[in-house]
């Protein structure tokens, strides 16, 4: 999107928000900003970035930091270059981009109208119509009309948590190999083996379970933290577009996501992620739940491969968090014994793996089912 888009979108956005003069030039400002910092392309791929900013924004403006607006216009400007179609050359996308500069804002009618009218196949039309309609009920009857604040952002399947787990383990593994220039050398010499056979298994002991069981039976997020995230993932429904069509779902989405991430605090009726700033763990351990995760176990499935951060881990269940965790909690034994009888690694495949990522699964599967098969005899 152009620069004039985004100072547009976010002008508006600061009109419809009553921001003061100041807050909403940061805004601006911060709208427009990502695109002197040089990192192109960046239309794909930010997804976790966007969420990440909107999370810090969200956290400043509860601790009356004015830097928030600035935050949350870097969340916007992504968004927005997110929701304009990238045409296949460069030439094309120009022009595109220039083609959405031109197009106005809409109100709700002309908005809906504008999707009727636009030339693409009517279940293309259909589908936008329904992210449409979404997006007006939101803005009239508030997110909670189609986000309910006990639902949470889950991780979808337990083998996935498998899958981040391996990579992570991989990525400190290297990353310790490079620190200690012995160990290294000794590595080289030794080949890979030595760790998965020597070295892993006591790491496993102390992680494997821990690990995988915190991260699929609680929620990522919950609360108006995982309605903002959900609202912010939204992605388009169809390839076929128009640039008054981008152009209107970026404002809309990013009207919605900066009304609740300016959202007063005293408005939120229980407290929780959205609701309280962001404190250490010696001024109030509680609160740390939720949002300690996010560092290292939000951003994993970004490193976990290169098709991960388009398709996302993660999903929104329509379900009081407490009930899916009882779920999940009572299946976990049939789960577990579905993956310990899996013979290859292609389920995980979801991105390509290094020759030692693989020599890691397979160790932590073997000894999972010698722990299994340990209880069976103990029996
Ligand atoms: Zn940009």
């Amino acid at each position: 999107m152009l620069e004039n888009s985004h100072r547009a979108i976010a002008d508006a956005i600061g009109s419809e928000l009553k921001l003061h003069v100041k807050e909403k030039n940061l805004l601006i400002v911060g709208s427009i900003n990502p695109d002197s910092w040089g990192d192109f392309p960046h239309h794909t791929g930010k997804e976790y970035e966007i969420l990440a900013k909107i999370f810090k924004a969200r956290d400043l403006h509860l601790k009356n930091d004015d830097e928030c607006f600035a935050e949350l216009g870097n969340a916007l400007h992504y968004l927005e270059d997110h929701w304009t179609l990238r045409p296949r050359t460069a030439e094309k996308h120009t022009e595109w981009e220039y083609s959405i500069d031109k197009s106005p804002l809409l109100d709700d009618d002309a908005f809906l109208n504008a999707i009727d009218e636009a030339t693409m196949p009517q279940k293309a039309i259909d589908a936008y119509k329904k992210l449409a309609d979404s997006l007006i009920k939101i803005k009239n009857e508030g997110l909670e009309s189609w986000f309910d604040p006990s639902w949470g952002i889950w991780h979808k399947r337990y083998e996935w948590m498998v899958e981040s787990y391996v990579s992570l383990v991989e990525i400190f593994t290297r990353a310790m190999i490079e620190e200690v220039g012995t160990a290294s050398q000794w590595v080289r010499l030794m080949g890979d083996d030595i760790y998965v056979n020597e070295s892993y298994p006591k790491f496993h002991e102390s992680s494997f379970e821990e690990y995988i069981d915190q991260r699929f039976l609680d929620p990522i997020v919950s609360g108006y933290q995982a309605g903002v995230w959900s609202l912010a993932s939204l992605s388009r429904p169809s390839s076929w577009s128009s640039p008054a069509i981008d152009l209107n779902f970026a404002f809309r989405i990013c009207l919605e996501v900066s009304r609740y991430t300016l959202v007063p605090a005293q408005t939120i009726k229980e407290d929780d992620d959205w609701s309280v700033p962001r404190v250490s763990a010696n001024e109030k351990g509680h609160y740390l739940k939720g949002v300690k995760q996010m560092p290292d176990d939000f951003f994993v499935p970004s490193i976990s491969g290169p098709k991960a951060p388009s398709t996302p881990n993660w999903a929104v269940i329509s379900k009081p968090i407490h009930k899916v965790s009882e779920e999940r909690r009572s299946n976990l034994p049939k789960i577990k014994d579905e993956l310990l009888r899996i013979e290859n690694a292609s389920i995980f495949q979801t991105a390509t793996h290094s020759e030692f990522w693989e020599k890691l699964l397979k160790k932590a599967i073997d000894l999972e089912r010698q722990k299994v098969q340990n209880t069976r005899e103990r029996e």
